[in-house]
């Protein structure tokens, strides 16, 4: 296990709630991403199990997606006071709740309704035990995400920026907006900033960032290559992170879930219209069958893997 100051604490968690990370000295206490709402508990009781001696402080979104964000209701209840920052660009939807604009409706997914004390903005600096966090924008998987880096001990939180195997999905470019290019350079951004190790967002911490970097560009490569294959891997992202949820549903209820969600029918409009919106869900979640990550019995569908 890779040795961090004792100031960082890094909370590696499943993939339906993305990892936490505590940041704290004498002063102040603050954590970095609440995680999946359904797990909002657990990341309570881990987050306070990390934290000495002190009540939470200061709460920073990475980015609103409702893995990063959906146990902020929850830890404003548990730390009154708590100061809650998210980066700008979507906060103005967050001060008039709007699922829908927040992407909690298009994906199927859902986020308890938090409140916003302040925004955080790309360059923001905070100490912490002496050592620098600096915000930096990091569009691409969300178009306001930011990542946090620690020059000084070279750590950098890079949330779904950069992952040791590849990054988070292209939401933008099912909406129609080209992102891939913001994808490479957040990359690119991301190799000057020379980070030791990288504390992502979903999955270990890893050191070997350059390999990282070389596996992130190569699978980038391929998104460009042939977008159709971006947008199913997408879909198959949207299904499985549900399938992680419920864990064990019949098809029928599956399918009618998936039917209302905006990102998959964008997606299949734009990249899949040959098949009907059924079968092409259906042969997704086939896909996911043959890599292990669900299983097809009978009626029901069932997350593995
Ligand atoms: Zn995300």
């Amino acid at each position: 296990m890779l040795h961090l100051p004792p100031s960082v604490s890094f909370i590696e968690r499943g993939w339906l709630s993305s990892n936490n990370i505590v940041l704290q000295d004498e002063a102040k206490a603050v954590l970095i991403d609440s995680g999946y709402w359904t797990h909002a508990e657990q990341t309570h009781a881990l987050v306070a199990h990390h934290l000495v001696g002190k009540p939470l402080q200061t709460l920073i979104n990475t980015h609103l997606h409702s893995d990063h964000c959906g146990g902020n209701a929850l830890l404003q209840n548990a730390y009154p006071g708590l100061e809650l920052l998210v980066p700008p660009g979507h906060a103005a939807y967050v001060e008039n709740w709007d699922p829908k604009a927040l992407s909690f409706t298009p994906t199927g997914q859902h986020c308890p309704k938090f409140r916003l004390t302040g925004v955080i903005q790309p360059g923001a600096k905070f100490i912490v035990n002496g050592a620098e966090w600096q915000c930096h924008a990091a569009p691409g998987h969300d178009p306001n995400a930011l990542i946090i880096f620690n020059a000084q001990d070279g750590i950098l939180i890079s949330a779904d920026a950069l992952w040791e195997n590849g990054f988070g999905a292209v939401f933008p470019e099912i909406e129609g907006f080209e992102a891939f290019d913001e994808v490479e350079a957040t990359l690119q951004m991301i190799e000057e900033l020379k980070p030791r190790c990288v504390l992502p967002g979903h999955g270990g911490i890893f050191e070997d960032v350059p390999a990282a970097l070389t596996r992130a560009r190569s699978r980038l490569a391929q998104f460009r290559a042939a977008p159709d294959k971006h947008a199913s891997h997408l879909a198959k992202v949207l299904l499985k992170f549900k399938l992680l949820e419920l864990q064990r549903v019949s098809y029928t209820e599956f399918y009618a879930w998936s039917e209302d969600l905006s990102y998959l029918r964008l997606a299949h409009k734009e990249y899949a219209g040959a098949v009907t919106y059924k079968n092409w869900i259906r042969d997704l979640c086939l896909g996911l069958e043959k890599s292990g990550a669900c299983a097809m019995d009978g009626d029901f569908i069932c997350n593995a893997g």
